[in-house]
């Protein structure tokens, strides 16, 4: 008996162990997927951009918002579209719409990053396969 073929039964398990360790990840992140992708099959109708609040001064020369008394809160859509940034004066019989709208566009966005995220995971362990099972032609 050699030591030789001891360590080689030794590393063959291991690589095996870690093989089925690969594998029950990359099952467990496949179902994670499915559910993040369900998530996005039939989404609300959606608009770019965020909400936030204005407060705007007048002309009027003695108005309460030259003394820091403001007007608004308005509402203002911000929209980012390939670094151009725009802002959209949101009117408030809108607003309830807009809001909405906007939220469901940034909960699709995040959902999408989720996806993406587990996509490179299951792309990294997938390499690991790869690796244990790559030969050369000699
Ligand atoms: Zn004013």
């Amino acid at each position: 008996m050699s030591g030789y073929t001891i360590y080689t039964d030794m590393s063959i398990k291991k690589s095996r162990e870690k093989l089925s360790r690969i594998r029950q990840q990359i099952y467990l992140l496949n179902k994670t997927r499915q559910k993040q992708v369900g998530k996005l099959l039939h989404p609300k109708p959606m608009i770019v951009g965020s909400l936030y609040e204005v407060y705007k001064t007048c002309s009027k020369p003695n108005c309460c918002c030259k003394k820091g008394q403001k007007h608004g809160p308005f509402f203002a859509l911000s929209i980012s579209i390939e670094a151009k940034r725009s802002v959209k004066m949101v009117r408030k019989k809108d607003l309830e719409v807009v809001r909405q709208k906007a939220q469901a566009y940034q909960d699709f966005q995040q959902g999408l990053a989720k996806i993406r995220k587990t996509n490179k995971q299951i792309d990294i362990l997938l390499e690991q396969i790869k690796q244990q099972f790559l030969e050369q032609y000699k």
